[in-house]
């Protein structure tokens, strides 16, 4: 604390990112990045930017990346828009269409940055409670709102909305925006990205952090109608009209030009999460359907609490949120390579 601070610098309650620890030999399953590597040739595309160039600034509309971007999902390039990570465009996307007169909606238990970039901008808002079964649902949302936002699949639970029920919710919403936050989107969902052309008040995010194996170089998008994009454009060069360093534009191209590495990645996500669900309920596990490269889970004899510390111990690390009430007996476990998860499922026989 500081006597120099701004008034409202008092006030933030910031994120508190999963531990990034600085020992080697963890199997660290708590942040949702996967198991496999980038793609080699987004390697080679790096080892090729490292050069006399770095002098210059990059190109500040990132077109190579939008280019491909827009050509892997067959939307316009002024429908696109990248951020330094996806938290940097939900960053500006907050400010730039939730600071309304009435409260943003979003899911009680979901991605906990939202409510901090509420807090940040000062924007309005009503956590609407999940259901029984701890999923979305849409007719909840169905009144006075200046926004809506949600994960699909939404996180922590991983449980995914199918597009149907989104595009009812598009139908029904029309004088707010709807942004679909699609981190985990290639895990097994649908993308919304198909609904923009026929939906002005639809947004879709996503991040290269977790199906395309690059959370270390902060890639994030967004897809929308073009009077959207003109919006977060007009935010981006209010605040840093370089985002994107050289080596992330070309890197982002090339990850979205190699497909073959990205579908091989994501099917082995799929078939180790299924290998890992099954593991889990035959010791007892209750976990919710996932379609995310992560499971929600609860043991009814174990609390999660106790759970997270034993495997600690053990130098497994996965998320224990603790709060709400609602989910505090639940871990949330990122799918790891056949290997980790092995020696997950053997951490948890020795505590079980
Ligand atoms: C990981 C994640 C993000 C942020 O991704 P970055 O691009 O790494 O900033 C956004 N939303 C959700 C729901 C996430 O899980």
């Amino acid at each position: 604390m500081s006597k120099y601070w701004s008034d409202f610098v008092h006030q933030l309650e910031p994120y508190v990112p999963g531990e990034q620890p600085k020992m080697s030999k963890l199997v660290k399953l708590n942040t949702n990045e996967h198991p496999l590597g980038p793609s080699p040739k987004v390697l080679e595309v790096i080892r090729g930017e490292a050069d006399e160039r770095l002098r210059l600034y990059p190109d500040p509309d990132s077109s190579q990346l939008k280019e491909a971007i827009a050509s892997y999902y067959g939307v316009q390039r002024d429908q696109v828009f990248v951020g330094n990570g996806s938290d940097e465009v939900l960053a500006h996307l907050f400010l730039g269409f939730f600071k309304q007169d009435k409260p943003l909606l979003f899911p009680d238990i979901t991605y906990s940055f939202y409510k901090v970039y509420c807090g940040l901008y000062q924007i309005d808002y009503e956590a609407v409670p999940l259901d029984g079964e701890l999923a979305i649902a849409v007719d909840d949302y169905l009144k006075p709102n200046g926004g809506i936002i949600f994960p699909n699949p939404n996180a922590p639970t991983g449980r995914l909305l199918p597009l149907s029920e989104i595009e009812r919710l598009l139908q029904a919403n029309t004088e707010s925006l709807v942004v679909v936050d699609e981190a985990y989107i290639d895990f097994g969902g649908e993308s919304a990205i198909s609904l923009i052309n026929r939906y002005p008040n639809l947004l879709v995010t996503q991040t290269l952090s977790k199906s395309r194996s690059l959370a270390g170089l902060r890639i994030g998008l967004a897809v929308g109608d073009a009077a959207l994009i003109d919006g977060l454009n007009r935010i981006k060069d209010s605040f840093n009209s370089y985002p994107l360093d050289r080596i992330a534009i070309a890197a982002g191209a090339a990850a979205f030009e190699d497909r073959e590495w990205f579908d091989k990645g994501c099917e082995l996500v799929i078939s180790q999460r299924d290998w890992l669900d099954g593991e889990l309920d035959k010791r007892g596990f209750e976990s919710l359907p996932s379609a995310a490269n992560f499971l929600f889970t609860r043991h009814p004899q174990h609390s999660g609490e106790s759970l997270a510390k034993g495997l600690r111990e053990q130098g497994v690390i996965v998320r224990h949120f603790g709060k709400p009430e609602r989910i505090a007996d639940y871990l949330r476990i990122t799918v790891g390579t056949p290997e980790q998860n092995q020696a997950l499922i053997e951490t948890l026989d020795t505590l079980l």
